[in-house]
């Protein structure tokens, strides 16, 4: 059905390669529009061939796209005609010099509509051309339709929770319309005979006193969180500031990205760039945690390319678990601080594996157990000055320790596995894992056997922390199991008196008094009263 004899433009957004892939997004959405109204689709490049004047300012252009590339692009995806306004004012988009170039081309070729993929630039600009047009204005609609005859834009409203249909005034002949460029993918089609065009603009007006003095790139990390992996989002519910830090935690430990839905942006606890959706970033990670979300469209706008979705809510009528493929119902101050320290265990145990492996099998030799411990401290970030920092150590200690120097002591490996978090057996390859596992076994058969052991902790031969009654009889030293052995030790007098000798170091505790200890120093107890001595004995061992 003929609508209009007059064309769709769409106005080409070459700052960024991204901006600019947006801006043919723009041009495929309309075009099932163009075709079904039997107008053509126009691609307006604003630009300069000529960027030298700001180049001298020292100002970086490298990141936007050429008007020939861009030109050569919009015809390859289906415009019927580039018109190119090529004038040395125009090398950054500005609005108001926009905005006047815009105006003249319209009052003199009046198109049906003009199109501007959506982002803060565009919407100022195209709300500044309605104003100054006397056109018709569609903000941020996500599809655009013909209802008899008439353009409708399919718009998000009342935050989210529907879409409202808006259309034009029978007076308005030209609209400006925001269109957000996700839900299309691209489709190379060339547009029989189509041209590029040069349109002089009569005179770009400057207003007084403007220069440009800089000009802030694309940062990496706004790149970095549109091809991640794997991106955590935090929301609203995080609550504030620190509640957010949460999800930075988890992403840190997941090596992945953080983004926010807009309140975390507007409230500050997370830079702009962060944020996803209608307005902000498209991310297609293979895994998105969504925290404190609620999942308003203009936000899920922004992740329905995500393969696997996680969300996290408090409510279990949350919108969001209608997108998500796993919903965890909770508070996220609570889950976040478990899924961050599974997480981390997992992450590091996998490391440590993943060198084992790499030295044992691959005869990639990584320089054994001192690589092994650098590449740990160095996954979490750490300097070696950290590491000794929390592991009661001098960095000239962890330095001997990663180059191979020396064999640090179990009392080391045991505060190391507590500052990462993990499992002290993360430390041992393979084989080491699985003789400590018989000898831990071994030697907790051997204590319950013994009289004088009564295991508080059954069934936890290949445990960690077992807990034993030790009973010495009046005046006797307590026949061991092990004088020596690694992990620690702690013994509580319950009963009578002890002579507890550690090292070279002698001891007397009384009822109700304790000692901890590296128990691979070599102990020995004896009870000093004439009745039995009893003590509650805790081991922690590798
Ligand atoms: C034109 C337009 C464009 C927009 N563009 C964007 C955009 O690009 N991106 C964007 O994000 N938004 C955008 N918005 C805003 C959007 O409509 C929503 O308001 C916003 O996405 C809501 O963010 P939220 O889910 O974090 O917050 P809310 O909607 O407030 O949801 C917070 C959620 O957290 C849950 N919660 C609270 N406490 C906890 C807790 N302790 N543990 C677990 N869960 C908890 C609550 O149950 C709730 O579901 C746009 C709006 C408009 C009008």
């Amino acid at each position: 059905m003929k609508t209009t004899e007059k064309a769709i433009w769409i106005v080409g957004d070459m700052r960024s390669p991204r901006l600019w892939l947006e801006s043919l997004k723009v041009m495929t959405k309309a075009a099932p529009l163009a075709r079904e109204a039997e107008t053509p689709l126009h691609m307006i490049l604003l630009g300069s061939s000529d960027p030298s004047p700001f180049e001298q300012n020292a100002i970086d252009l490298s990141s936007c796209v050429s008007m020939e590339d861009a030109a050569r692009e919009a015809l390859d995806h289906g415009a019927h005609a580039v018109l190119r306004v090529d004038h040395k004012a125009l090398t950054v988009p500005h609005t108001q010099v926009y905005a006047g170039v815009l105006e003249e081309l319209v009052s003199r070729r009046r198109p049906w509509l003009v199109l501007f993929p959506l982002n803060d630039f565009n919407r100022e600009l195209a709300a500044f051309c309605a104003q100054t047009c006397r056109a018709g204005m569609i903000a941020d609609c996500s599809e655009l339709v013909l209802e008899d005859g008439r353009i409708a834009g399919r718009c998000p409203a009342w935050g989210g929770r529907i879409l409202a249909n808006i259309t034009l005034a029978d007076e308005w002949t030209t609209a400006f319309v925001t269109v957000q460029p996700q839900g299309v993918k691209l489709a190379p089609e060339r547009a029989p005979e189509g041209r590029i065009e040069n349109a002089e603009p009569e005179q770009v007006k400057i207003p007084e006193g403007m220069a440009l003095t800089h000009r802030a790139m694309e940062s990496p990390d706004t790149r970095r969180l549109e091809e991640a992996r794997i991106v955590v989002v935090g929301g609203a519910g995080m609550g504030d500031m620190r509640g957010f830090s949460l999800v930075r935690d988890l992403a840190a430990s997941l090596g992945g990205e953080v983004g926010a839905t807009r309140p975390p942006v507007l409230y500050h606890w997370v830079e702009e760039n962060r944020m996803i959706g209608q307005t902000g970033k498209t991310v297609r990670p293979e895994l998105l945690f969504s925290i404190g979300t609620s999942g308003a469209v203009q936000y899920t706008a922004g992740i329905t390319e995500a393969r696997t979705i996680v969300a996290v809510n408090r409510d279990a009528n949350a919108p969001i678990f209608e997108l998500a493929d796993v919903g965890m119902v909770g508070d996220a101050s609570v889950l976040l601080p478990l899924l961050t320290k599974k997480v981390k265990q997992v992450v590091m145990r996998r490391l440590a594996d993943a060198v084992t492996f790499l030295d044992k099998d691959e005869g990639l030799h990584t320089g054994g157990f001192g690589a092994l411990v650098r590449r740990l401290r160095e996954a979490r970030n750490w300097t070696a000055e950290e590491l000794a920092r929390k592991t009661g150590q001098t960095p000239d200690f962890i330095s001997q320790v990663e180059t191979d120097q020396m064999s640090p002591p179990v009392g080391f490996i045991i505060n190391m596995a507590r500052a990462m978090e993990v499992d002290p057996g993360t430390f041992l390859n393979k084989e080491e894992r699985s003789t400590i596992r018989d000898l831990r076994v071994q030697a907790f058969q051997q204590r319950t056997r013994n009289y004088s052991y009564t295991t508080l902790t059954p069934d936890a031969e290949n445990s960690h922390l077992r807990a034993f009654m030790v009973t010495i009889d009046p005046h006797q030293a307590h026949k061991p199991v092990a004088y020596k052995h690694e992990g620690e030790e702690f013994i509580f007098v319950l009963g009578g008196e002890l002579e507890f000798t550690l090292g070279s170091r002698t001891h007397v505790l009384k009822e109700e008094e304790s000692i901890h200890f590296n128990s691979d120093i070599p102990h020995k107890l004896k009870s000093l009263s004439g009745e039995p001595t009893r003590c509650l004995v805790v081991l922690y061992t590798i």
